[in-house]
């Protein structure tokens, strides 16, 4: 199906504002065929769990299941095991002890096993029972556009609900990079850094001083959730590249076991995997997201889905009906719902055209309310959240939204005045709540968004021949040329596929390298010489086996001799 946006009335200029301007060209796009991901054909779904209850299901009356309790080892965050005994499970068994087993069962001589998490009131029952449930969802990857045009169902159920999409959201700079002695390409990882500001509120280069360098990894970090009077859950799909880890359980309810299990069980060299048990991932995620709204409201829970779109957005299509189904069953009439991503996809044939390149910069985000929630925080509140739908909006805005909310109903005391570390203080510098108006002025500089992560930008095409693209490519091609240590081949310009102004000075160039077929932006200003420059890889990095250096890997091509000449004539050309 190619779908025509115009058709639809689309929205052409996303914000038009005297600080930003994000154009939309409207483009046909062929909406991948995607198949439904199917786990149940070789793990049928003999049990399910109710809260603390496993139910064998009644289709499989003849089978005979047992339970094993999966236990993190409290001094580590990432060794699992299991109970030696196998607890029988009749037609209803009370699971008391764990927060998540393993089921085995035989059917006829074959053998099946499956994953459940148990759901237990842990939290005392509120005494204000107007507080909501806080429900977020992410999913890693995800484009405004990619989300509207490969999961419409779901975009439909949220409009049916009132959704407000947030269409000026822009993923945040990486500051990690920045800190980096080498004149720095804006390469790498792009959802810790965006995490950190939704969950934190400050830049990923603030908080790295007092909780990242530090052996309990992010315990003690100033994370929404923490000292929450409410049930928290930490939900993240993918434990290889969970975001965050902690030493301690950071959370009411933590998946964190349940997925190691799964993954050491039938995934041991994968980063993501497609099923728990008889389950898709993101169906497994809901439901027990679903469980743990019934049992321990008032719940805030965080989830982060990577395994779905991480790799490849044409696995959206498949998951549409899912999601649909889940916000259409949910209970809202007290839950706050935010559906997001952290930033569009950043690599492959959709990031090398124009609209690839404000995807990567554009992730979704919305936010639903119901009626109460919306009465309790008043309407002067709300009318401002939807003016400030069509404004340049950042995760440093997210954070202090949830933090109003949050603060609005009283069920956190929040780090006010902010972390002081050796007397030092830490103030969150960026960002204000969703709830009060953003000046119509604001810049990405203004909004802690760089240049080349801003699409804020009026891209023109421009002939690929001119000689001020040639120079802008040779200029990025000598850089990286000398930043590489000998043991990686001299690289040289294959083709140059894009190139478009941002303004009188600035341009943006897609070009390719040989060797390597290398898939680079380069980004900078011209007034007789570069400056400001910045280089992203944009195709995906295989495994670079001469180097171990986070952001040198992405321009390096293996030489042998380079190896061994390196040890004659020093590293750096
Ligand atoms: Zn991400």
């Amino acid at each position: 199906m190619v779908l025509d946006l115009e058709a639809a009335g689309p929205i052409t200029v996303l914000v038009d504002l005297p600080g930003c301007v994000i154009p939309w060209e409207v483009e046909t796009f062929e909406v991948p065929k995607s198949d439904k991901i199917t786990c149940d054909i070789s793990r049928p779904r003999i049990t399910y769990v109710q809260g603390n209850k496993i139910f064998l299901n009644t289709s499989f009356k003849d089978a005979e299941c047992c339970y094993k309790g999966l236990i993190r080892r409290p001094d580590s965050g990432s060794t699992i095991s299991k109970t030696e005994e196998c607890v029988k499970i009749g037609e209803e068994t009370y699971v008391t002890k764990y927060d998540a087993v393993v089921v085995i069962c035989n059917v006829r001589g074959d053998v099946y096993d499956d994953y459940h998490a148990i759901v237990r009131r842990k939290t005392p029952v509120p005494s204000n029972t107007d507080v909501p449930n806080v429900v977020i969802i992410g999913l890693d990857s995800v484009s405004r556009f990619h989300f509207h045009t490969l999961m419409p169902k779901t975009k439909q159920a949220l409009d049916e609900l009132g959704s407000i999409e947030m269409l000026g959201y822009m993923k945040v700079h990486n500051d990690w990079y920045q800190a980096s002695p080498i004149t720095m390409p804006s390469v790498g990882d792009n959802t810790f850094p965006n995490s950190v500001a939704f969950l934190t509120g400050y830049k990923l280069n603030q908080v790295i001083p007092f909780c990242f360098n530090i052996s309990k990894i992010f315990d003690i970090c100033p994370l929404i959730w923490n000292n929450i009077s409410m049930a928290t859950a930490i939900l993240e799909d993918a434990p290889s590249l969970s975001i965050f880890n902690f030493f301690n359980p950071p959370a009411t309810h933590y998946l964190r076991p349940l997925m190691l299990a799964t993954l050491n069980d039938n995934y041991p060299h994968k980063m993501m995997f497609p099923c728990v048990g008889s389950r898709t991932t993101e169906t497994f995620v809901l439901e027990h997201i679903q469980q743990l709204m019934e049992y321990e409201a008032p719940l805030f829970s965080y989830t982060w889905l990577t395994s779905l779109a991480h790799e490849n957005v044409d696995n959206l299509p498949g998951a549409d009906l899912v999601f649909s189904k889940f916000i259409l069953s949910l209970n809202l009439s007290n839950t706050i719902l935010v559906f997001m991503s952290d930033h569009g996809h950043r690599y492959g044939n959709s990031r090398t055209t124009f609209n690839g390149w404000f995807n990567d910069k554009l992730p979704f985000f919305t936010i639903t309310m119901p009626s109460r929630v919306k009465n309790f925080l008043g309407d002067q509140r709300i009318q401002i959240l939807k003016s400030n739908s069509r404004k340049l909006t950042t995760p440093f805005d997210a954070y202090h939204t949830l933090r109003d909310i949050l603060e609005a109903y009283n069920v956190k005391e929040f780090d006010n005045p902010p972390v002081m570390i050796n007397g030092k203080l830490f103030p969150r510098t960026q960002g204000q709540s969703l709830f009060s108006n953003i000046s119509p002025d604001r810049t990405c500089a203004q909004a802690g968004i760089p240049k080349d992560f801003c699409a804020c930008a009026d891209l023109r095409g421009m002939d690929l021949k001119d000689p001020i693209i040639q120079k802008t490519v040779r200029y990025a091609i000598s850089r990286i040329n000398k930043w590489i240590p000998r043991r990686c081949r001299v690289i040289d310009v294959s083709q140059i596929t894009a190139a478009a102004k941002l303004n009188e000075n600035e341009f943006v160039v897609g070009f390719t390298t040989k060797p390597g077929g290398f898939q680079l932006e380069t980004m900078g200003s011209f007034d007789g010489s570069m400056k400001d420059y910045r280089i992203s890889r944009v195709n995906k990095m295989t495994a670079v086996w001469c180097l171990n250096d986070w952001f040198l890997e992405f321009y390096c091509y293996c030489d042998f001799f380079g190896f061994l000449e390196e040890l004659v004539l020093g590293k750096y050309r």
